[in-house]
């Protein structure tokens, strides 16, 4: 049965969709079949593997507010062993269409218990919010992976998250636990960042992964031509950091 994962972080813009389609390249390299998720109307995870709008027929809304069938939504995208449920913008109102609906929490849970035996990952790239979408993930996630910019203010909402964790916890979902947290965008060049990856080590203690995954511009000019690092520059910085947290990922499932 496939180990769920939600990549999440109500901040934007500290490399959770870019975590998610990197990481899930790298895991389909290591020989594992994966499916990503996208579940934020920006689409960045979905055009980020170079699937295009006119290829998209439903899309991760249909599954939530229509219960369509997730298999059908599935496409292919330009990384090998790498599959996409996608999002488009229509997305956008899928919260407050979920408001009045019946086992709005669960939607994506289902969805999954659908599939979950075709993939060895499912990773869902969250929106930057605490809301339903994300309630949902967790709803539906054996685990979350948070992903932290390397910044002064890193810790600023993680307690946030933590509360949203818990309480998911205690309403849908006792079991979900932490997968790790990963420290994105490092500058080498400053001494703040090592001073902001010790901050956070002390707050999540044995949490933090090993890896931690350095400014690197070539992961930022990746998605404009729908690839994943390791297919548009496998030599750079960015892929074998990427294919570092992909090995530890699996060692931490024994694997
Ligand atoms: P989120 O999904 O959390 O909003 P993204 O993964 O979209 O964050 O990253 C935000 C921006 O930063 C994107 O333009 C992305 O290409 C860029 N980016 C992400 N990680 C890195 C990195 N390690 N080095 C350089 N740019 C990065
Ligand atoms: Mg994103």
């Amino acid at each position: 049965m496939g180990i769920v994962i939600a990549l999440a972080n109500q901040k934007g813009g500290v490399g959770k969709t870019t975590t998610s389609v990197n990481l899930g390249a790298c895991l389909a390299d290591l020989g594992k079949k994966v499916l990503l998720i996208d579940s934020d109307a920006q689409g960045n995870a979905t055009s980020g593997v170079g699937v295009r709008k006119s290829e998209i027929e439903k899309d991760i809304y249909d599954v939530l507010v229509n219960e369509y069938p997730i298999a059908d939504t599935i496409i292919a995208t330009s990384h090998e062993g790498l599959e996409i449920v996608p999002a488009t913008i229509q997305l956008s109102g899928a919260e407050i269409e979920l408001t009045s609906q019946m086992a709005r929490e669960s939607r994506l849970l289902d969805a999954i218990k659908q599939i979950r035996n075709d993939y060895d990952y499912i990773l869902i790239d969250c929106p930057p919010s605490l809301g339903l979408l994300t309630i949902n993930a967790f709803s539906a996630s054996d685990s979350i992976l948070i992903p932290v910019q390397s910044e002064y203010y890193a810790l600023e909402g993680l307690s946030q998250l933590i509360n949203t964790v818990k309480l998911v916890q205690k309403h849908f979902n006792p079991q979900l636990a932490i997968e790790g947290v990963l420290m994105t965008m490092l500058d080498a060049r400053t001494n703040l960042g090592s001073q902001v990856v010790e901050e956070v080590q002390k707050f999540f203690k044995d949490k933090v992964y090993q890896t931690v995954i350095p400014r690197n511009v070539r992961l930022s000019e990746a998605p404009s031509h729908g690839l994943a690092i390791v297919d548009y520059d496998p030599a750079s910085r960015g892929a074998k950091e990427y294919m570092a947290l992909a090995k530890e990922v699996l060692a931490n499932h024994g694997e």
